[in-house]
């Protein structure tokens, strides 16, 4: 392959650079989850190689397949939709959950993971746009969700998570990263015991640049490190 994906590993680093600076805000405060979904285990081992040990990942079954393929100690993050009869298939292998969008989901994690003798780090995933196609609680059920997910002794919030509509002009999705930030300002001052507001997974290949400036800690980039997806 060239080193391409080292060199857009590197590319997209410079940019979160630069849209950290911009804002004000240390680069190392934000996080590159590369996402690897329909991408093959050598795309991801050829980006581990380039430094990146970031992972994000959409489909279970996809997930468990690498898990067994490769050998680099990677970390991985969930960060699709998720039935909770598939949790125990990656429970304790990976590293945070940003897609919980209801308490019977949390549940089953903190089942999964206490069997495990471990703790789930989780984000909790916000439809800020209301639309119909999209999961996620509502703005208006975010702090009942996170109180409920907050008494599961095994399930950590560690922040929100959201996927605004599709916009060509990134600016687009700005007030939707700008909602988000605010949401999790308004629930850290709830102060909420054993929730912590910390990270902020928001922005994509088209708009990571945006969602940095406005406070995301985690940015999840595919197509712009990976290529564009055949499928999915
Ligand atoms: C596919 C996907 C991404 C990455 O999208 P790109 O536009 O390829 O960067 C980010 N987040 C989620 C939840 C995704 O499903």
């Amino acid at each position: 392959m060239n080193g391409a994906i080292a060199g857009n590993i590197a590319a997209v680093k410079e940019r979160i650079a630069a849209a950290s600076r911009r804002a004000g805000r240390a680069p190392e405060e934000v996080r590159l989850v590369a996402v690897s979904k329909t991408k093959p285990a050598s795309a991801i081992a050829e980006a581990f190689a380039a430094g990146q040990t970031l992972f994000g990942e959409n489909y279970v079954q996809e997930l468990v397949g690498k898990l067994a393929e490769m050998d680099e100690p990677v970390t991985w993050h969930f960060i699709g939709s998720l039935q909770s009869n598939k949790v125990r298939q990656i429970a304790g292998k990976v590293a945070m959950i940003h897609s919980v969008d209801r308490l019977s989901l949390a549940t089953e994690i903190d089942r999964q993971w206490g069997a495990l003798g471990q703790n789930c780090d989780v984000l909790i995933q916000v439809n800020i746009a209301q639309e119909a196609t999209k999961s996620g609680t509502t703005t208006s059920d975010a702090f009942d969700l996170v109180r409920e997910v907050a008494k599961l002794a095994h399930v950590r919030v560690r922040g929100l998570m959201t996927m605004p509509p599709f916009f060509d002009d990134p600016e687009g999705a700005r007030p939707y990263f700008r909602q988000l930030k605010e949401l999790s300002k308004q629930i850290a001052v709830a102060g909420i015991p054993g929730v912590e507001m910390k990270e902020l997974s928001m922005g994509m290949s088209g708009d990571f640049e945006a969602a940095i400036e406005e406070g995301a800690t985690l940015v999840r980039v595919g197509s712009a490190l990976f290529g564009e997806r055949i499928y999915r």
